[in-house]
């Protein structure tokens, strides 16, 4: 069995065709919501940014890699990944919610090709029983994003926002003094007490860290962020 959960989940509205193009699932042991397949976010959002209240709400729809398949999450409360990203099984994308058409918290879980529903129940091997509770069974690694910048080192980046020059790779390391930071790196720090370069400085990679999903990056002045949570600081 492969639901987009880890532990124990109930069917709240089994699958039914066209009157009913998937599987509400409610989770049990956790809301986390993780990818059942290895797959591109083409869909990450808002079915109507203006009605909260229409259709599947906030939705994610990944493309199952070398298939037509789209793998659609609706009603979610919060979505962890964006169009473009590449997601692994296991990785989680969102939390369950009820966000669109939905009278409680769940997932509504369904496969379309060019549009048209699939039997999820064939596929995800779910049985397709009302208000039973099922045990996904996985208790393995859970998958983590793929950092999407990576560094080389020698090569000069530009920082894209303002970024804290730590002592190491790592936010539990702390930031630097301005005056700690070497000349050039002074010059282009704001004038405050704490090491923060502007946004468009120039650094030169020495070293790369990855940290948990994110990227650190050794510059002569000390430890930067260049990816922190999918989002690009340093390119
Ligand atoms: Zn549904």
């Amino acid at each position: 069995m492969n639901s987009p959960y880890m532990g124990r989940f109930k069917i709240s509205q089994k699958f039914k065709g066209a009157a009913h193009d998937g599987l509400d699932l409610v989770g049990v042991d956790s809301k986390e919501i993780h990818s059942t397949v290895n797959g591109e976010v083409v869909f990450a959002g808002w079915e109507n940014p203006n009605n909260h209240n229409q259709g599947f709400g906030q939705y994610i729809k990944i493309m199952r890699d070398g298939t037509d398949q789209g793998y659609y999450f609706g009603h979610l409360s919060e979505i962890r990944v964006k169009v473009g990203d590449h997601v692994k099984v296991t990785q989680v994308i969102g939390v369950e919610g009820s966000t669109g058409k939905s009278t409680g918290s769940h997932c509504h879980y369904c496969v379309r090709v060019n549009g048209k529903y699939q039997d999820i129940n064939a596929i995800s091997g779910i049985p397709n029983v009302e208000y039973a509770t099922y045990d996904d069974g996985y208790r393995g690694p859970v998958a983590t994003a793929e950092p999407e910048e990576s560094y080389t080192v020698g090569v000069v980046y530009k920082t894209q926002v303002g970024v804290n020059v730590r002592t190491g790779p790592g936010t539990n390391n702390p930031v630097k003094k301005r005056t700690e930071l070497t000349p050039d790196g002074q010059k282009h720090a704001y004038k405050q007490t704490y090491g923060v370069l502007k946004p468009g400085t120039e650094v030169r990679c020495l070293e790369v860290q990855t940290v948990g999903n994110d990227v650190w990056i050794r510059i002569p002045s000390g430890w930067i962020c260049g990816q922190y949570q999918g989002e690009i600081y340093v390119k």
